[in-house]
């Protein structure tokens, strides 16, 4: 069975109770890794940050004045006004029907989200940003994905917990910020309590980012470019893109925090920042670790991703159409370090 149809069978399955099953078979099948513990140690002296707000009827406001903003969409930083509740799509593909193209345990993420029972990934389809180079294009920008409801989406997050997933990890999340709200409010409801992982492109507007304050207990954004130039060439004019992330880095670093795990190892609250490093500088890294460690603690954690690949469209452009090299890795490294920081992620030399 492909990917495609492995998820939209996982989608079709939730509600049968026979999807965990299934999802087993895939993890196992996708790594080498051990099949998913069948339930989440819950962590001591942990409790998830939107459990508060659920409890005190908070969430499920906040997930109505997203939905709202709808009504003339202002949710990303395109501010493009489509009229999503009228059932228009936005620059990003979404109306405000939910379309989801899968969620399973993920072996792949960072190693604090995965634990022994994986992160549990669901998989929005559409996305802001359209980068040409999006590994994940078939769901970011095929229409890859099924129209589900805000319960279905609920009732995903409890099955993944019930898998013996660690964490709720929403990938590609902000133009469904307010079904994802809702859906958590209702997962709450019913005895969800891992926490929740904003897995992000980084472009995020302050606005809905303080709208998320004490909802989201972990902050997985990418810090893409530093050269707006790049960040309009490559991602569909988001010129603004640098000056944008930063303000969100800051502001996520402000609400979750340093991210270090406790001594079970698993992430519970922080910040995670991610860099993939571009062939020929297109991703401007030395600036981007140069801010960070002059703009957030030393210790903030960093992932510096090596496993670019030309993907989707980046054959067209001849600058970013091959692998990076050692070289280019090592430079990024080196300068990560001299900026400072201490809590980096080193994925690994490329080999020529
Ligand atoms: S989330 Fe989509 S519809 Fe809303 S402003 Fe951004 S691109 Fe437009």
């Amino acid at each position: 069975m492909n990917r495609r149809k492995f998820l939209r069978t996982c989608a079709c399955l939730t509600l049968t109770g026979a999807a965990p099953a299934l999802l087993s078979c895939h993890a196992a099948c996708r790594r080498k890794t051990p099949p998913p513990a069948p339930a989440a140690p819950r962590a001591v002296n942990f409790e998830a940050s939107y459990l508060a707000l659920h409890s005190s009827g908070e969430l499920a406001k906040r997930g109505e004045a997203l939905w709202d903003m709808m009504a003339s969409c202002q949710l990303c930083p395109r501010r493009c006004g489509a009229k999503r509740i009228d059932g228009e799509e936005g620059f990003c593909r979404a109306s405000s029907a939910l379309e989801i193209s899968g969620f399973s345990p993920h072996f792949g993420e960072e190693a604090p989200l995965v634990g022994k029972g994986g992160s549990g990934t669901i998989f929005l389809t559409n996305c802001t940003l359209r980068c040409v180079f999006c590994i994940n294009w078939e769901t970011s920008q095929g229409g890859d994905g099924v129209v589900r409801s805000i319960d279905d989406m609920a009732d995903m997050m409890l099955s993944l917990q019930d898998t013996g997933c660690h964490n709720v990890n929403m990938v590609t999340p902000t133009h469904y910020s307010p079904h994802i709200v809702l859906a958590l409010d209702r997962a709450a409801s019913k005895g969800l309590t891992v926490p929740v992982v904003w897995n992000t492109c980084g472009w995020e507007r302050l606005e809905i980012l303080q709208i998320l304050d004490g909802i989201v207990d972990i902050y997985l954004p990418d810090y893409k470019y530093s050269d707006g130039k790049m960040a309009a060439k490559y991602s569909s004019t988001a010129e603004d893109y640098p000056d944008v992330a930063r303000a969100a880095l800051l502001e996520m670093n402000r609400q979750a925090g340093v991210a270090k795990p406790p001594l079970s190892g698993l992430m519970q609250r922080g910040l995670m920042i991610r860099h993939l490093v571009m062939p020929n500088d297109v991703s401007g890294s030395g600036e981007v670790m140069r801010w960070i460690g002059a703009n957030l603690p030393k210790d903030t954690y960093v992932n510096i991703m090596s496993q670019y690949r030309p993907m989707y469209k980046a054959h067209d452009h001849e600058e970013i159409a091959r692998p990076i090299t050692r070289d280019e890795y090592h430079v990024v490294v080196q300068t990560a370090r001299k900026a400072g920081l201490t809590n980096l992620e080193i994925q690994g030399y490329p080999l020529s």
